[in-house]
């Protein structure tokens, strides 16, 4: 079977005046390439009935599946169905099983059902339709055959499950044996893009089959590696690639999966039953709140000091009021004090520490804006260990580079410091 074409279409005026950003999208073409349906154009259109129809028919004219979001509710702008049903020529009908649905939401919710809702009732006579659990609007199918148009609520939190649940399996029973890409993943850190590329080309030709993605935020730097099919042959040459790639370059990379730095962390010192303590200046915390937002951190994570003034560097940590003065609070020595403190504060097997000057104020020739310090202290590792830094970008950037550069200070001390 050919593979069916996909157009995602994003409904609503507030995505179309950049009021709100279009995530469904994202999450949709995720999804149909996932079963081997391939996304050729993805669109925003606002509420008025013209465009709808026009963008619709735009879209029913070049791809097989064409998959809307938004515009389900039951007010007066809220067309999709209408124009949908227009664009397809298929009719609708209030069914009555979805009626009862609506019905029986708006009774679990102890809600009064209005008038408007019937409309949510309103299904198309050639097709099908599906059931919100988490909202009143049903998700509905326009089945014209040799082409579907697959209308779905706008929140996330009632359009992912009805993908997820129904739309998915629904396509892969009407389109069965589409290949379906695999891939494998590489997570990097402390290495550019254009460093990572650079080796790749040098020492890992990979086979004319492999399709490769470098990605690119902040710091980290993803590569995904794709072959056409989940054929045996594939996923072995995916393996191979794969290992090739972290016998290169193994020191950069922290996962082969979708998991956050600070999860790779966590497990690790998870493992070793060891402790962790954050002392955090120029990031006001950001690095104890990524720890914290991995369930489970409690076994590890012991606390952390958000220590912004000179003051509270020193009656906190017990930076030394000398150091401070003579070498300033951006320096190698308070980044130092402030990491040591933090172990004895809490009485911690490890603790990080950073100390920097975000911007866009604030920097000298000698401490340029971006210069950051970080230290990590152990027990375990003759105390501590400081690295100079010195970010690129605005304010958001510089803390959020710092607070992964943490990260992986420590996922490298812990690397480097046997049991
Ligand atoms: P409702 O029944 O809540 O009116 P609906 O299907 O009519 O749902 P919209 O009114 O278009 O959907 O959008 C409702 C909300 O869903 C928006 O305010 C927005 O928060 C969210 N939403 C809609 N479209 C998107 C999108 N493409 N990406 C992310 N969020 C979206």
């Amino acid at each position: 079977m050919v593979p069916p074409k996909a157009i995602i279409i994003a409904s609503g005026s507030e995505l179309l005046a950049g009021l709100h950003t279009d995530t469904n999208t994202q999450f949709l073409a995720q999804s149909l390439r996932r079963i081997g349906i391939g996304v050729v154009r993805t669109l925003i259109v606002g509420d008025a009935y013209n465009d709808l129809v026009d963008t619709f028919s735009y879209a029913l004219d070049r791809a097989q599946v064409v998959v809307v979001s938004g515009g389900l509710g039951p007010t007066v702008d809220d067309l999709t169905r209408e124009a949908l049903s227009e664009a397809t020529g298929i009719e609708m009908v209030e069914s009555p099983y979805a009626l009862a649905e609506i019905r029986e939401r708006f009774r679990s919710l102890n809600r009064e059902m209005s008038e408007n809702n019937r409309r949510q009732a309103l299904v198309p006579v050639s097709g099908m339709y599906f059931s919100n659990p988490n909202g009143t609007a049903p998700g509905l199918v326009f089945d014209a055959g040799e082409r579907l148009a697959i209308a779905l609520p706008g929140p996330p939190r009632e359009m992912r499950p009805m993908v997820e649940n129904y739309v998915i399996p629904f396509l892969e029973q009407r389109y069965p044996g589409l290949p379906r890409e695999s891939s494998v993943m590489v997570r990097f850190v402390g290495s550019g893009e254009s460093d990572i590329d650079q080796i790749l080309r040098e020492k890992v030709p990979f086979d004319p089959r492999i399709r490769v993605s470098l990605l690119a935020r902040l710091g980290l730097v993803d590569l995904t590696l794709y072959c056409p099919t989940s054929e045996k042959e594939d996923l072995n040459l995916l393996e191979e690639s794969r290992n090739r790639v972290l016998e290169v370059l193994g020191d950069y990379a922290y996962a082969t999966e979708l998991v956050d730095l600070s999860e790779v962390v966590g497990l690790q010192l998870r493992k070793r039953g060891e402790t962790l303590a954050t002392a955090e200046s120029c990031t006001g915390g950001l690095i104890g709140a990524s720890i914290t937002a991995i369930p489970g951190s409690s076994r590890y994570y012991l606390g952390g000091f958000v220590t912004y003034s000179n003051e509270s560097k020193v009656s906190q940590l017990g930076v030394r009021p000398e150091t401070l003065e003579r070498h300033g609070a951006v320096s190698e020595q308070t980044a130092r004090e402030m990491a040591v403190g933090g172990v004895k504060a809490l009485n911690a097997v490890w603790c990080v520490a950073v100390t920097g000057i975000a911007g866009p104020d604030g920097g000298t020739p000698e401490k340029p804006v971006g210069t950051v310090w970080i230290g990590v202290a152990s027990p375990k590792q003759n105390w501590s260990l400081v690295r100079r830094c010195q970010f690129f970008g605005d304010r958001e950037a510089i803390r959020e580079r710092t607070r992964i550069t943490a990260l992986d200070e420590i996922r490298k001390a812990l690397k480097k410091v046997a049991l």
